[in-house]
């Protein structure tokens, strides 16, 4: 058994469900189809999931919600008469919508979540009546009947373990299941959405559930690409991935696949295979246990902005038991996720997104650690770009760091950092976000340019 998940993009338009129909009847082992919200149709549309968010903010300042209402409802309308079926599911959508707009607001998160989580629902009731008007039988199933359980971090859910044992009752269904992606209920019967794209999530967990053979994740590019298209036109795909370089690649600006979706998958060891809907003959990305290293020692290069550097040092840190600990009480005590903490003998530095370090709470940091920790020098670093080159090869190769900081010496980007942790599957750079483009380009040419595609 299969299951499938398809990305928003596949999804937005009349003409992308019949691509999705030919790729379901393809293969019958294709059975549970998870589903996104409608996505883009073109570039600068907009998807469902943030006119849903954009008229439950409206809704929660007590606005007059009536025209973002009917843009989201004749976003399905439009497929619906697409795909020439009757009207009947659009006041199914229309007179669920309008009861969640009704709905308790006293807390906002769960407000929130309930009318972003109505994106995928509600597709999926589409989706099930579109198949059953096309002559396949097709379920539409809700995760709270599958027993999909989660956490009641809003907008960042995490699955209970028991669901997976509940979802694997999935497997029974005669004909297609079609389940939405996106969200799950908490034990008190709530809505909770996991992070944004958060389908891909849903597909892992259903896949490690029901224990199925393959996890075929279809998006809108042909594969995986060794480094992003904005940065490096026409870059080579990549055919094979690790889930531990998938996993580096993704936390790190590989938009493709959720960075969170790999656990489940990973745990059950299901192969994820990554295919496009718009060209489903393409070979796409496949993310699996082992692979054959032999084509090099780099399998893609990810970067991402927006991070900053909190450098602390004190003579003989080194001798001072404890002292780590210190640091990083005080970035609890302030809530803050660091991503990476590189050290030397009397310094060390933090890296942590910017975004969660406004002017005052930088302020009220650099005190801290100068006082409490009675530091010789602190300072803080904004705008810096991480970039991220990984392989599982480089355990077998020498010299991947000597090539790389050649590679960005010669391009002449200054290393603000540089950290390759002890599993010895990616090696990070922190530089200045201006260097960032040049950095990405100058570590390709190194890394690919002379390999064939
Ligand atoms: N529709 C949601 C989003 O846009 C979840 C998803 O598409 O995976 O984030």
């Amino acid at each position: 058994m299969k299951v499938v998940k398809f990305g928003g993009s596949s999804l937005a338009s009349g003409i992308q469900l019949m691509k999705v129909l030919d790729v379901v009847k393809n293969d019958d082992m294709r059975k549970i189809i998870v589903v996104s919200a409608p996505g883009k149709r073109f570039s600068d549309d907009t998807k469902v999931t943030d006119l849903l968010i954009d008229c439950a903010a409206k809704a929660l300042l007590l606005e007059d919600t009536t025209e973002i209402f009917n843009k989201i409802i004749s976003r399905y309308r439009d497929i619906v008469l697409d795909t020439g079926m009757d009207d009947s599911v659009i006041s199914e959508i229309s007179g669920n919508l309008t009861a969640i707009l009704k709905s308790d607001k006293s807390n906002p998160d769960q407000f929130m979540d309930k009318m972003k989580a109505s994106g995928e629902d509600n597709n999926a009731k589409l989706v099930a009546a579109f198949f059953n008007h096309q002559g396949i039988t097709a379920t539409y199933v809700n995760p709270k009947d599958a027993g999909l359980f989660v956490t009641e971090d809003h907008a960042g859910a995490r699955v209970l373990p028991e669901s997976y044992d509940n979802l694997f009752a999935l497997r029974d269904y005669s004909g297609l299941v079609i389940f939405p992606g996106f969200f799950g209920y908490t034990k008190s019967g709530e809505i909770s959405t996991f992070s944004r794209s958060g389908s891909d999530i849903t597909g892992a967990i259903v896949a490690n559930g029901v224990q199925a053979e393959l996890y075929e994740n279809f998006t809108d590019v042909d594969a995986v690409f060794v480094v992003n298209p904005a940065i490096v036109k026409k870059p080579q795909q990549v055919a094979e991935l690790t889930y531990r370089e998938m996993r580096e690649l993704s936390y790190a600006g590989f938009s493709v696949f959720h960075d969170e979706a790999l656990i489940p998958a990973f745990r059950a060891g299901i192969p994820v295979h990554i295919k496009n809907t718009n060209n489903p003959e393409s070979t796409g990305t496949r993310v699996i246990r082992e692979r054959d290293t032999s084509n090099g020692p780099v399998v893609g290069i990810a970067s991402d902005d927006g991070f900053c550097s909190i450098y602390i040092s004190k003579y003989l840190m080194n001798r001072e038991i404890g002292f780590g600990r210190q640091v990083l009480e005080i970035l609890e005590r302030a809530g803050l996720n660091y991503e990476h903490m590189p050290s030397g003998i009397d310094d060390l530095t933090i890296i942590l997104r910017e975004n969660q370090l406004d002017a005052t709470l930088e302020a009220k940091l650099i005190h801290e650690l100068t006082h409490k920790l009675n530091a010789d020098f602190v300072s803080i670093e904004r705008s810096l770009s991480l970039i991220m080159i990984v392989g599982e090869a480089m355990r077998q190769n020498i010299g991947t760091t000597f090539r790389a900081s050649r590679a960005l010496s010669s391009a002449n980007v200054n290393i603000e950092m540089i950290n390759q942790g002890s599993s010895e599957v990616s090696i990070m750079f922190g530089v200045k976000k201006d260097d960032e483009h040049k950095a990405v380009q100058a570590l390709y040419h190194e890394f690919f340019q002379e390999i064939e595609v």
